[in-house]
């Protein structure tokens, strides 16, 4: 069995952490694209510093280099049974990008788009106290509102493109982790079997 799920959800809906619980119960990688910028970054690779110039501003760092480094990233021995996509795609042509990428290199298809949906306020709020706990560089007032900015223009689209394809899953993420946690897998279920 195969799957590839793509985790959709505004900046600070829960998706990095929903993506490592899944990880775990569901033995498959995450693939994260802002944990691999930000890897890149700490190792000051080109890619990492190219990268930090777009994240610093909360902007999209730019498809090709995005889509190149992903591309790296699922050719990796570990993603033969499929992976937790986070964070990627965030652009109709990522999401173009990541078809034909799964149609050649693995003969497959995306199995399931679960979206976690939080209200807006609620999101810039949970980012705010982020930014305390974790110190993330990006987690400032203006550029979560920035990133919020982007993700309604650039990554909102997706959800219809998704649902087009009868992929897309709405899941309330305003609810605590265990039970965002327990239907996602309930549907990740339903969609493999
Ligand atoms: P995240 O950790 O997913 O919130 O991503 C942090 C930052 O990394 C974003 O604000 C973007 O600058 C950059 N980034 C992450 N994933 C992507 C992507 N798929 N396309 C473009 N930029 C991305």
């Amino acid at each position: 069995m195969v799957t590839f799920i793509v985790l959709m959800g505004a900046p600070g809906a829960g998706k990095g952490t929903q993506a490592k619980l899944l990880q775990e119960k569901l033995g498959l990688p995450q693939v994260a694209t802002g944990d691999l910028f930000r890897a890149n970054l700490k190792h000051q690779t080109e890619l990492g510093k190219l990268a930090n110039s777009y994240m610093e501003k909360g902007a999209l760092v730019p498809d090709e280099v995005t889509v190149a480094m992903v591309k790296d990233r699922l050719a990796q021995p570990d993603c033969a049974n499929g992976v937790i996509l986070d964070g990627f795609p965030r652009t109709v042509a990522q999401a173009d990008a990541l078809d034909h990428l799964l149609a050649e290199e693995f003969n497959t298809k995306i199995n399931i788009v679960p979206h976690i949906h939080v209200d807006v306020e609620v999101l810039v709020e949970r980012l705010q106290k982020r930014a305390e706990i974790e110190g993330r560089a990006d987690d400032n007032e203006e550029t979560i509102r920035r990133r919020m900015a982007v993700y309604e223009e650039a990554t909102a689209p997706l959800l219809a493109y998704y649902a087009a394809r009868g992929l897309l899953v709405e899941i309330n993420g305003d609810r605590p982790i265990e039970a965002v946690q327990a239907e996602l897998l309930q549907k990740i279920a339903q969609a493999s079997s």
